[in-house]
């Protein structure tokens, strides 16, 4: 089936403001609370929010398979269970129905009334329900830059590294959608030139810039997704900011991975813009030496040219963007991440969330997170109020983007925006 809603000609209807990351071509998805105070499954265009369980209930999607409360629920997993086709079909009759040329519902102001949101009448949420979250680490640059701050320069990336995707996998429970605060967090650190821990707030609490993909049901336990066959099972992608308290960090990781200086919080942005959506800006991936095991060897171009953003705005400022990157600096790509994950059996689930790992360009502003943008403490990024930073500081505002944009098409994510609150009083842990 073919992707007509990709069609660049298309125009809606409806109004879409220039530079919106929102135009028809993007057709994302999401879960959002009505005025009414009902949860349903949304979509969005220009800054018009779209109830599809109300354009489904008025008989919109006749011609389409798919049961009577697919749209009429708090979470996107049984949509995304439905699978590809399904996906296409509905993103196809939504890209049709809201075509300027089209009358069908253009011309019913009742029904209008009832499917069509301003988005200050929405309260976005979690898009999914995520069973299982994994996080990897697929950015050679940060990889290499993490490894020369913490261990050694001249090895900075360990064996395994150039061979196979790293990751781990973490909790799904502290995910949260934009605009949720987050708290700084406690946890054992371990001071300069100390052999004892402390116990205290991180003071090295960060962002980590990445984009995540959430998956459909893709096999059963005991067999593999094989690597020409994962992007079948890629539903789309949100922007991911990935909480993590440096310190914490530090003293923990060894030898079993990250474990409370990230299960803190994860941050995302709340549409899902399907991988169908990102077709035009497929690009080539980086050239990967030494040769991958044949299981991880794929054809063809599997990254995308999605620019990234940071920006922070300090309590008493405006905001600074501090971080440009791209999501196609990523070595490995999301269906080698997908292949490998599966490649024990390890059986995959509709809403299940993969973390690319912070993306770090080569370029100093390319950076992904403040531990490489201040270099551990040493270089301190200056903002604009005269003021530096070198970790997230309590009532900073963290604010990332995303977006492809060629020949006057722009598809983009909108942001995932969140603000670092104080640490709890200290006598909350007091027994
Ligand atoms: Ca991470």
């Amino acid at each position: 089936m073919s992707i007509k809603a990709n069609d660049p000609a298309r125009i809606s209807w409806l109004p879409v403001p220039p530079q919106s990351d929102f135009p028809i071509q993007n057709i994302p998805f999401g879960v959002f609370l009505t005025r009414d105070d009902v949860i349903t499954i949304g979509t969005r265009i220009g800054d018009t929010a779209i109830d599809l369980g109300a354009l489904h209930q008025l008989g919109y999607f006749n011609d389409i398979p798919l049961t009577d409360d697919i749209f009429l629920q708090d979470s996107l997993n049984d949509f995304i269970s439905d699978g590809k086709k399904t996906w296409r079909s509905v993103r196809n009759r939504i890209a049709e129905l809201f075509d300027k040329d089209n009358g069908e519902l253009q011309h019913q102001d009742a029904h209008k009334k009832i499917i069509l949101f301003d988005l200050d009448e929405i309260e976005m949420q979690l898009p999914v329900h995520i069973g299982d979250y994994t996080d990897f680490y697929s950015s050679r640059e940060h990889a290499t830059n993490v490894g020369k701050m913490f261990r050694d320069p001249e090895n900075a990336l360990l064996p395994n590294w150039l061979h196979l995707p790293v990751g781990y996998h973490g909790r799904s429970s502290t995910i949260v959608p934009s605009g949720t605060p987050v708290r700084r967090p406690y946890g054992q650190l371990l001071p300069r030139g100390s052999e004892e821990p402390v116990f205290g707030p991180s003071t090295r609490v960060d962002f980590e810039l990445e984009m995540a993909f959430i998956t459909t049901d893709a096999n059963k336990m005991g067999e593999p997704i094989p690597v020409a066959e994962a992007e079948d099972y890629i539903f789309g992608l949100v922007l991911f900011n990935d909480w993590s308290a440096r310190d914490i960090q530090k003293w923990e990781y060894v030898p079993l991975g990250p474990f409370l200086a990230k299960s803190f919080a994860s941050s995302i942005s709340p549409w899902i813009v399907t991988l169908d959506a990102l077709e035009p800006f497929r690009v080539a991936s980086p050239d990967q030496h030494p040769q991958p095991l044949p299981y991880l060897k794929q054809d063809g171009p599997r990254s995308f040219d999605i620019h990234l953003e940071v920006g922070l705005i300090p309590e008493n400022g405006s905001e600074n963007t501090i971080c440009r990157s791209n999501f196609k600096h990523m070595y490995w790509t999301m269906a080698q991440q997908l292949a490998h994950h599966t490649v024990n059996g390890c059986k995959i689930n509709s809403g299940d969330m993969m973390g690319s790992g912070t993306i770090s360009g080569k370029t100093e502003d390319s950076f992904g997170s403040m531990l490489e943008l201040a270099w551990m403490g040493t270089k301190p990024v200056a903002l604009n109020n005269g003021e530096t930073r070198t970790f997230v500081e309590d009532m900073d505002t963290v604010v990332m983007r995303g977006f492809c944009h060629d020949n006057g098409l722009r598809i983009g994510f909108g942001e995932v925006r969140s603000q670092l609150l104080p640490a709890l009083p200290a006598d909350r842990f007091q027994r």
